[in-house]
């Protein structure tokens, strides 16, 4: 996921007509004159590719059997019209199950762990962290083959220079022979791996840790944990501090303009106020001098956290603040940490990956079209809980929450 949600806001503030029309032209051109426009395309980029340290042989070999799919436009150009309240997307991404396979996961590869902390200093907690929300332990790295995607992205739609260089990446990797063409497949966009780091990502940042000569993030475990641990460190992770936790606010405290960025000193936040969760002094946890940005994802009513330059490096894995939460907070657990103390403020709570998935169970026994329960609450599964939220006498949102999957366990 690395680099996509950089791509997806840059993508939201472009959404335009053209791309609309540009995409319904290329979408709508019979097969071979689009394959015929995709090959004049790869001419086109071909001394591109040359200068960009490609070989005329490497990039034909590469190319050759792409056929573009027009079907990734769709996805860049896509603008989600559900937008997940934070306490869906932490209780989804740091459920039970993900913090149980990444204790297992810690304890299997403890040694490995270690001795990347010893070379990047970053904890194992964190790899792991970042490892089980980026790919879930290397179980989803993605279906698309990487040429094909990024070469498409790279002949139509918007950001086509963005994707060129990534697609130039990609076949370098290629050339250097790091990863074999049938293994690269990633996201839509490119991202590919245990670590779904973007291709100029890994030329940057990839290592070889278990020394076999490849720097590979598709099937060697320890050169993904390792590369994990390389960008963290690479983008200023300070080892041994934290990158957080959760405070009290005092009642009159104004949280307008406060943010990730705006750091203070512990010093200044101790005399507005804060404490830690349990009302422990500020300067029991860390130094007066760090400096930390106080975080309210849901308000001044939910949760609250002093972040500091970890939780920056965190967030520059992936530009949301959610999801730095969401690694942050698994590797506290992963660590034996607890949940948050304050609540989120709703009264209907989100649900894991398990809950989403026996909603949809129930969905299907009553005879909706939703597809596969996969856990993946997609529009279809939306329609299916409106309609059952109006029969239960429940605000029709559409939302998979605890509200409509306690009512339809009740009602079953
Ligand atoms: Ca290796």
């Amino acid at each position: 996921m690395n680099g996509y949600s950089q791509r997806k806001s840059a993508i939201a503030r472009f959404g335009s007509l053209f791309s609309f029309i540009s995409l319904f032209f290329c979408a709508n051109l019979p097969v071979q004159a689009q394959q015929a426009d995709f090959a004049a395309c790869l001419d086109r980029l071909q001394p591109e590719a040359q200068k960009a340290g490609i070989s005329g042989q490497a990039f034909r070999q590469f190319t050759s059997d792409i056929v573009p799919d027009m079907s990734i436009l769709e996805k860049l150009d896509y603008q989600p019209e559900f937008k997940q309240p934070i306490w869906d997307y932490m209780a989804a991404l740091v459920d039970e199950q993900r913090i149980q396979e990444g204790k297992q996961n810690l304890s299997l590869h403890k040694h490995t762990l270690s001795r990347i902390q010893e070379k990047y200093g970053v904890d194992p907690a964190t790899v792991v962290a970042v490892w089980g929300v980026e790919s879930n332990f290397g179980q989803t790295f993605g279906k698309y083959p990487l040429t094909q995607a990024l070469g498409t992205l790279s002949c139509y739609g918007r950001r086509q220079a963005f994707f060129q260089k990534e697609f130039f990446a990609t076949l370098r990797i290629l050339q250097s022979g790091d990863i074999a063409p049938e293994r690269l497949v990633g996201s839509w966009a490119g991202a590919f791996g245990h670590t779904q780091f973007m291709p100029t990502t890994f030329e940057r940042l990839a290592v070889d840790f278990d020394g076999d000569g490849q720097r590979d993030l598709m099937d060697n475990t320890e050169d993904a944990l390792a590369s994990t641990a390389n960008y963290l460190s690479k983008n200023g992770w300070r080892s041994g501090q934290p990158w957080g936790f959760e405070v009290k606010l005092p009642d009159n405290l104004s949280i307008a303009g406060e943010g990730r960025k705006k750091k203070r000193s512990i010093q200044t936040w101790i005399s507005k106020g804060l404490t830690d969760i349990n009302g422990k002094a500020l300067d029991t946890r860390v130094p007066t001098s760090m400096q930390a940005g106080l975080l309210t994802p849901a308000g001044a009513k939910g949760p609250a956290f002093l972040v500091f330059k970890n939780f920056d490096v965190i967030y520059s894995y992936n530009a949301a603040e959610s999801y730095a939460l969401a690694i942050a907070h698994l590797s506290d657990r992963l660590k034996g940490k607890g949940p948050f103390k304050n609540a989120w403020p709703t009264d209907d709570l989100g649900l894991s990956r398990a809950q989403r998935i026996t909603l949809q169970k129930i969905l299907l026994q009553k005879g909706y079209d939703i597809g596969e329960a996969d856990g993946l609450i997609g529009s279809k599964t939306r329609e299916a809980i409106k309609t059952e939220q109006t029969r239960l006498g429940l605000t029709a949102d559409g939302r998979a929450g605890q509200k409509i999957l306690r009512a339809l366990q009740s009602s079953n």
